[in-house]
């Protein structure tokens, strides 16, 4: 849990929301933020404009976080006034911001109209041989339908998918946020990896996640490398398949357990798609083009969860398991959050886990937890903030009505 977030006062929150960009006054207006660049040439060239406006505006907005017009002076004046008319460039809305001294950042978004719900989006720096990297956690959907039983973003039910717009907005807003005080010729992107493993699940909300990966990767906007963008999913079988057809990204995901009896238990989706069709798809996944793809291996994140599924044999079943993909284990210490019904295994057994893992050939490494406990935040920090504003007894029983509809369509 983070203490600064308990730490801060009101007025953060104001100033945190006084920060972001100017929000329009008109709803009608086109944003121009989350549009990929197919979407916005046929934009431009409905307006009866050429279509490479669509790369000169995109630079502005995603490389030199331009949210206004008339700061793009490489476009006429008479298409800037046209654009101010009918668009706008609009980052959801920050409610709270935490900058750690460990370089971390978390940021709390409004997104939706009016009172609106909360999603979350957290930076992590790191040093490694490659030099420094900032990984964003990026969320998906407000909530998640599929309930998995160590998740508190799965307790509190599916709300609502993230627009296009919202979803690259978290990343426009972590690069920005580095940015601010720049001139705006001299502005640089800062985040160099992004982990789609936020709240909500990615391939539910397939078309959005899929253009904002694609803004990602655009040599027009972030430019990031394809082996830099990692989709996490819990295995939504068919848009696995359909994933390798449409885009090149990396992919984790999330397995926790390695029989079908106590995976039902803990990722209910494995009752529809059970580890042998999940296993099948990641080999599909698996690219034959060589070291340029980001499809070499798949990400196997696998939470160790106290006497649940953190014994030897279950680490020699998923030697098993995972013989014939090529993949690389990445075990989560389990982040308890109030209510939740596991605990976290112990260092000794999570490191003789990995022994057995490493000792059978894997790359098996064990995600790094802090003093600022970054995991512990996803799915958290929302709640935290939520409890610190006027309008908390209103958003709990919003999503407890939310939740009881779920239940109740089964
Ligand atoms: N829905 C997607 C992406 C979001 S969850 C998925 O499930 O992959 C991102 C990662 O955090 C997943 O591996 C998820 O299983 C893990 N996670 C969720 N709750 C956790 C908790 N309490 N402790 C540790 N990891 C958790
Ligand atoms: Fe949803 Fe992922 Fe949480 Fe499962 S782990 S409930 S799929 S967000």
């Amino acid at each position: 849990m983070s203490t600064e977030v308990l730490a801060a006062s009101a007025t953060d929150v104001q100033q945190a929301s006084a920060s972001a960009p100017a929000q329009s006054a008109t709803a009608e207006k086109v944003n121009l933020l989350g549009m990929s660049r197919p979407q916005m040439e046929k934009f431009f060239e409905d307006l009866g404009e050429k279509k490479f406006r669509a790369g000169q505006v995109m630079k502005w907005i995603h490389q030199f976080f331009v949210t206004d017009f008339a700061e793009m002076t490489n476009i006429s004046g008479k298409l800037r006034e046209k654009l101010e008319k009918i668009c706008e460039i609009k980052a959801p809305e920050v409610v709270h911001k935490n900058y750690s001294k460990d370089g971390t950042r978390k940021w709390v978004f409004r997104v939706g109209d009016g009172e609106g719900s909360l999603v979350e989006t957290v930076l992590i720096p790191a040093e490694d041989k490659t030099g420094s990297r900032k990984t964003l956690c990026i969320s998906s959907q407000v909530g998640c339908a599929l309930d998995c039983s160590f998740c508190s973003t799965g307790k509190q039910g599916f709300q609502r998918d993230l627009t296009q717009a919202e979803i690259i907005g978290q990343l426009w807003m972590a690069n920005y946020s580095y940015m601010e005080d720049v001139p705006v010729i001299e502005r640089e992107r800062s985040v160099t990896n992004v982990v789609m493993m936020g709240m909500g699940e990615p391939l539910l909300n397939y078309d959005a996640v899929l253009n904002a990966m694609r803004i990602m990767l655009d040599d027009f906007a972030y430019g990031m490398s394809k082996r830099r963008v990692t989709l996490s999913t819990s295995g939504v079988v068919p848009k696995i398949d359909q994933l390798a057809q449409d885009i090149d990204v990396a992919l984790a995901i999330s397995l926790h357990a390695t029989n079908n009896e106590l995976r039902d238990e803990l990722v209910p989706i494995n009752k529809k798609y059970p580890l042998e069709q999940l296993i099948a798809a990641c080999q599909r996944y698996i690219s034959k083009d060589g070291n340029e793809s980001a499809r070499k291996h798949v990400t196997i994140e696998y939470v160790m969860l106290d006497g649940v599924n953190d014994h030897p044999e279950h680490a020699q079943q998923m030697i098993k398991l995972l013989k014939n993909l090529p993949s690389k284990i990445n075990l989560i210490p389990f982040n308890p959050f109030p209510h939740a019904p596991y605990g976290r295994s112990s260092r000794n057994r999570i490191i003789s886990f990995q022994k057995t893992l490493s000792d059978a050939g894997f790359v098996c490494t064990i995600r790094q937890t802090r003093g600022d406990d970054i995991d512990a935040a996803c799915g958290q920090l929302v709640g935290q903030v939520a409890d610190r504003t006027r309008r908390a007894e209103q958003w709990k029983k919003k999503v407890a009505a939310q939740n009881e509809i779920i239940r109740s369509q089964g």
